[in-house]
């Protein structure tokens, strides 16, 4: 590493104590982080011709000022001045906030250039920067840079090029250059210059291609690495299984499977007879058939003579799996068991007996089924359901427990592959993007609440015809923080509409688990026809004679979400129907109501929920893994992102890459997140 660009800021002119903790509050202490701190935007000083320009866009432009400037002062020290100015053949109003000193300066006639962000709708432009006269002095196109405290723009710009000055070239390549020839990127040193000064977007584009594929590189080596690693250092169980039975029970399946069903259990049991320990993820969406897949694999490792586990994340869950496994493999000899938190007693130690003893085949249940004193006698495959809080955790207690199972995690929440591929990136990913033949869509209609009646109305005729609704409710109580409807007072007012004409229920997390149950149980017997509910119903639960889905205050919720509780109707033979009552305030939340409307395929939704709401708010802050990138953008840049993945899986077999120095570079990034030793020096 050149010590040059691993000096302090501080050797900088004008770089003090003080002014060096504020750079370091932004992670900037050596020159070489200076160096590398981006620009997060230009400002483009280059006059635009308004009839190209879009709504919110920052512009420049020259015009003539048209009219006396009116001001009006407000508050403590606040104003807003108006003046119109014609440019072009436009007349547009120019607002200025809290520069009144301005007023005196802007006379009729005169040419200003204004900078700021353009209301196409009011023809008005929200000014920053105003300039008297047709020539701005300075640069046309200027990088713009996070700030803290006291920091200015115009320093920091100063700090940049000083730093360039000093030792600009002695920045190294950390691309190998195969990949800069083949990709005809510009090397490291002189990409950044290009970003810290460029003359036009057209070159800073060209620039940053060059770091948005190195950030990928770079995170897809570790990724792929991991993949590696984990591969080698727990090794699989190659399980024989019998091709034959297994032939048989697919044969026997009330349907034939779809084509990508098919495609992916051979997946799944080429991973299973391979010495490699499965890791894989199955995406698919709300009824796309996941389940009847997991069942052929567990079946196929219990014909090869091992146990299998399946998983979910409720125990309302884990019985109906139960159920309808233990009378699908009923016929087959297998022996299927329901192990949850309520299973006690006498019941239990048998359970735990038989299991140990191998005489369960196959074990469901929530995922205290790895934990607590379960042991399996010969563990070969886990499967988890609908969730991704199975994690590296439950995979290490596996591990401890000396098993070494094969794992297939299940999600209904489609992944952008972008995401997925980032955040599962160390994991193979199938997916299942066919519906079951002859499977009706579901209609969808957004409502605002004054149209609650008409809804109401639409729930009792369906009612009528013997079909069933839910009603989701975004929170339990009343909550004097949030101005949401309730599950509570839902459920009361519904019952008064529905007298005694149909029956409501109420089910919601508080519940004990027993009353959740008897509440679910009831519904699926039609004993209560609407069941009002928060979002506890949202995962796999399937009642086909539910053909209605009113979700209220839906803006509040995520699309995935949606999309989600949708997919609890629709499962039976009749046309169902989801309404969606929203308020939405924003121009994306109006859009989101209109996704929703518009499509039924859960990629799409999740595609578009990605674009916008951006990757750090799709899986929530908290669990998301998303790594952070300088300069690329998983979203808009996933070409990129896809590139970087196969050169990087490629890398990562091929020898070069771990032994030649043209990869060091690349190598250390592996170093440094622990997964390849240093070399010693000593
Ligand atoms: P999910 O992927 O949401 O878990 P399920 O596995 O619950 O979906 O399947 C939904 C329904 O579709 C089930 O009733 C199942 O029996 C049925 N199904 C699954 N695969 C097929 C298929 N190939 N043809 C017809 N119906 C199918
Ligand atoms: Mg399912």
């Amino acid at each position: 590493m050149n010590t040059n660009l691993m000096q302090s800021v501080k050797i900088l002119k004008g770089i003090g104590d003080e002014t060096a903790e504020l750079l370091a509050d932004m992670n900037i202490v050596t020159i070489k982080d200076l160096l590398e701190h981006f620009p997060y935007r230009y400002e483009d000083y280059r006059l635009r011709d308004l009839a190209d320009v879009k709504h919110e866009e920052r512009i420049t432009v020259e015009g003539k000022v048209h009219s006396e400037p009116s001001l009006a002062r407000f508050g403590k020290n606040k104003s807003r001045m108006t003046v119109r100015l014609l440019v072009g053949r436009y007349l547009v109003q120019a607002i200025i906030f809290n520069q009144p000193y301005l007023r005196s300066k802007i006379k009729i006639s005169e040419t200003v250039t204004v900078t700021g962000k353009w209301d196409q709708h009011r023809m008005a432009i929200t000014v920053s920067e105003m300039h008297f006269g047709e020539n701005r002095a300075g640069k046309m196109f200027e990088p713009v840079y996070t700030l803290r405290g006291s920091l200015t723009m115009k320093n920091m710009r100063k700090y940049i090029a000083q730093a360039f000055e000093l030792y600009g070239n002695e920045l190294e390549e950390t691309l190998p250059q195969g990949l800069i020839a083949k990709y005809r990127l510009p090397n490291r040193g002189e990409a950044l210059k290009i970003m810290h000064f460029p003359d036009t977007p057209e070159d800073v584009k060209k620039a940053r291609r060059r770091f948005v594929y190195e950030e990928f590189l770079a995170f897809q080596l570790k990724m792929q690495a991991l993949r590696k690693l984990e591969r080698e250092q727990s090794p699989g169980i190659v399980q024989q299984y019998d091709l034959a039975k297994l032939k048989a029970f697919i044969e026997a399946l009330p349907f034939p499977l779809t084509g990508a069903q098919k495609r992916v259990v051979n997946e799944i049991l080429s991973d299973l007879k391979s010495p490699y320990r499965m890791n894989r993820l199955l995406q698919g969406d709300v009824g796309s058939g996941k389940t009847v897949v997991a069942a052929i694999g567990l079946y196929a490792t219990v014909t090869g003579g091992r146990q299998g586990a399946l998983m979910v994340p409720t125990e309302i869950l884990a019985e109906q799996h139960a159920a309808s496994l233990k009378e699908l493999f009923d016929p087959y000899g297998v022996r299927c068991e329901l192990l949850t938190s309520s299973i006690k007693g006498k019941a239990r130690k048998e359970i735990l007996a038989d299991l140990a003893a191998g005489e369960i085949d196959i074990l469901i249940g929530t995922h205290a089924l790895i934990q607590e004193e379960v042991a399996f006698h010969r563990l070969g495959f886990v499967i988890t359901d609908e969730q991704h809080r199975f994690g590296v955790e439950q995979r290490r207690v596996l591990r401890e427990k000396g098993e070494n199972p094969d794992v297939l995690f299940m999600t209904a929440t489609p992944i952008p592959r972008t995401l997925a591929i980032t955040v599962f990136g160390e994991m193979d990913v199938s997916i299942i993007d066919e519906m079951p033949a002859g499977r009706k869509t579901i209609e969808t209609y957004w409502a605002r609440q004054d149209m609650l009646d008409r809804v109401l109305a639409f729930m009792e005729k369906e009612l009528r015809k013997g079909r069933q609704a839910y009603v989701i409710c975004p929170l339990i109580e009343e909550s004097d923080k949030l101005d949401v409807q309730n599950a509570i007072d839902v459920h009361a007012s519904l019952v008064h509409f529905f007298q005694d004409r149909f029956k409501a229920g109420l089910m919601h997390g508080r519940l004990h688990s027993s009353e959740k149950e008897e509440v679910m149980r009831s519904f699926a017997a039609n004993e209560i026809q609407v069941l009002v509910s928060t979002t506890v119903v949202e995962v796999g639960v399937n009642v086909p004679n539910a053909t209605v889905m009113v979700i209220y205050d839906a803006e509040r919720f995520g699309l995935a979400q949606l999309h989600q509780l949708r997919g609890r109707v629709g499962r039976g033979s009749d046309q169902s129907y989801c309404i969606l009552l929203a308020e939405p305030k924003s121009e994306v939340g109006k859009e989101r109501m209109k996704i929703m409307t518009e499509t039924n395929d859960g990629f799409v939704v999740s595609e578009k929920d990605l674009e916008l709401r951006g990757p750090g708010d799709f899986f929530g802050k908290k669990q998301s893994g998303i790594p952070e990138f300088k300069v690329a953008d998983m979203v808009h840049d996933y070409r990129a992102l896809e590139t970087a993945r196969e050169d990087a899986a490629k890398l990562v077999q091929s020898r070069a890459f771990w032994e030649s120095p043209e990869y060091a570079n690349l190598r250390e990034g592996l170093i440094e997140a622990g997964l390849l030793k240093g070399e010693k020096l000593d």
